[in-house]
């Protein structure tokens, strides 16, 4: 193994990685966190504001109950402890998109301390607990939008005041794959709480990312760099492979790591530099003098305790075992609750395996939607159909292939399967002599099948069966052609 020298010392060149979180979740409430403009994403630029988010003078902000529910929620679904008295502080620094020129904020005494966020690694055969510094409420800003063509900067403030949390993590992480699978857990468990929707996409989860590197082993922690805004999984994952890079090669040529702050690019595909040699932020952090301490009942806590639903980890423990599927497929369907919810419905009602009924919900149920770019809640599918053409599946009446065909118009209208096999003569043909006559066909006007076959290329016979199925129209029963083929041939 290489060496070199570090401090003086010789070492091996094998560092520790060491990772911090900010994440920042937009809350799904009706409306903002101090005043009552409308929660909304989008909108006409400017409709959604009023003068206690726009900062106006003389204005007082009032907390909204509902956000405060959420943040708890969050954090007893954490395991985090609960701070029955609780302030706000005001995070002052100016930047266009703040109008009050400082966020209002928790500093001292935040909502939830403590608890942490447990991850499943390597396909759920271990676990690991990354511990939680604390849960915090604040509000969002407001959007800049870079207008190139006027070479202007405009402002939307429709997103100024919504309610955030901000979950801050001890840096307990060590991969980017560790970061990726945290994000994802708190995404699928604040989704499967209800307090927020957690489109990565719109903005309304992102997360600030601190790293550093030291020599392994090593009790001295080395500088830390931040990357600031990442908005998606992959985003995050590949942010930190980048870094986690970068530094080792400063490290490694012997050179030192200096603190500075970038940023993501997704079309770039590296991080950029935004700031250098910075020093620690200085927020003036002071107590909020408009609002006074929150007190939480320890009733309340308890009320909220109770509306838990079973969490994703949970959840995809008792699927693998209840079901018998795989760790995959169980994780597919904990990230998308409707998914679940048709998943185990459809289960209970259809004589189906509970593997076929994955597949069938993650792959073509899946594929369709994407297709579509829509959510199964925007699809006309239900458990009723669905169940209905499994069932026909498994009884042979109707082929895997026409059951796609089905899958797509019951997806469309809510229509019967058996009406749509109807309409369109996809009834499954079981009939060997009307079998045998569309395979007799298929082997004579292809003789390499039985030539290939005959010199031990049995894998040829895949190729036989799907021609019989399109000259069946997709409508002869796979099985019984596979049969009737081999038969053909070696009958020569
Ligand atoms: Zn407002």
């Amino acid at each position: 193994m290489r060496k070199i020298l570090y401090k003086g010392g010789e070492l091996d060149l094998e560092y520790d990685v060491v990772i911090g979180l900010e994440v920042h979740v937009e809350l799904s409430t009706k409306t903002k966190m101090y005043c009552g403009c409308k929660n909304i994403f989008g909108g006409r630029v400017n409709s959604n504001c009023c003068e206690i988010c726009l900062g106006m003078p003389g204005t007082l902000p009032t907390v909204n109950k509902k956000a405060v529910e959420y943040a708890i929620k969050a954090g007893l679904a954490f395991g985090c402890t609960i701070n029955k008295k609780t302030s706000f502080a005001r995070k002052n620094y100016f930047y266009p998109d703040l109008p009050k020129s400082y966020q209002i904020s928790q500093a001292n005494f935040p909502l939830c301390v403590g608890g942490f966020v447990e991850i499943l690694l390597d396909e759920g055969r271990k676990t690991k607990k990354v511990n939680l510094r604390q849960i915090h409420m604040e509000e969002d800003a407001g959007k800049l939008i870079h207008d190139e063509s006027l070479g202007l900067t405009l402002v939307d403030y429709n997103r100024a005041g919504v309610p955030l949390i901000e979950i801050v993590s001890m840096p307990d992480l060590e991969s980017a794959q560790e970061v990726k699978t945290y994000l994802e857990t708190i995404r699928n468990t604040l989704m499967c709480l209800g307090v927020s929707d957690c489109r990565m996409q719109e903005g309304s989860m992102r997360c600030d990312v601190n790293i550093s590197l030291k020599p392994k082993g090593s009790e001295v922690l080395g500088t830390r760099c931040e990357i600031k805004n990442v908005g998606s999984f992959n985003g995050a994952f590949k942010a930190v492979e980048c870094e986690i890079n970068r530094q080792k090669g400063i490290l490694n040529a012997g050179g030192q790591i200096e603190q500075i702050t970038m940023r993501w690019d997704e079309s770039k595909n590296d991080n950029v530099i935004m700031r250098e040699k910075e020093s620690a932020d200085d927020y003036r952090y002071f107590e909020e003098p408009d609002l006074p301490i929150l007190e939480i009942d320890g009733a309340e806590i308890e009320r909220i305790k109770k509306t838990i639903p079973e969490l994703p980890n949970a959840k995809l423990a008792r699927l693998m075992q209840d079901y018998g599927i795989v760790y995959a497929d169980a994780n597919l369907l904990v990230s998308n609750l409707d998914k679940c919810g048709v998943f185990e419905s459809v289960v209970k009602l259809a004589k189906c395996a509970p593997n076929k009924v994955a597949n069938w919900i993650l792959g073509d149920v899946s594929r369709i939607l994407n297709e579509k770019n829509i959510e199964l809640k925007d699809s006309k599918l239900n458990v009723r159909n669905f169940s209905q053409m499994l069932e026909l599946i498994e009884e042979g009446k109707i082929s895997n292939t026409a059951g796609k065909t089905v899958l797509e118009e019951i997806m469309e209208e809510d229509i019967a399967p058996l009406e749509v096999i109807e309409k369109n003569g996809l009834a499954q043909i079981n009939d060997e002599e009307a079998l045998k006559a569309i395979a007799a066909e298929v082997l004579s006007t292809n003789p390499q099948i039985s030539e290939l076959y005959n010199k031990g290329k049995t894998n040829i016979l895949g190729f036989a069966v799907g021609q019989c199925m399109k000259l069946s129209k997709g409508q002869g029963n796979p099985v019984i052609f596979q049969k009737i083929v081999s038969d053909l041939i070696m009958r020569g």
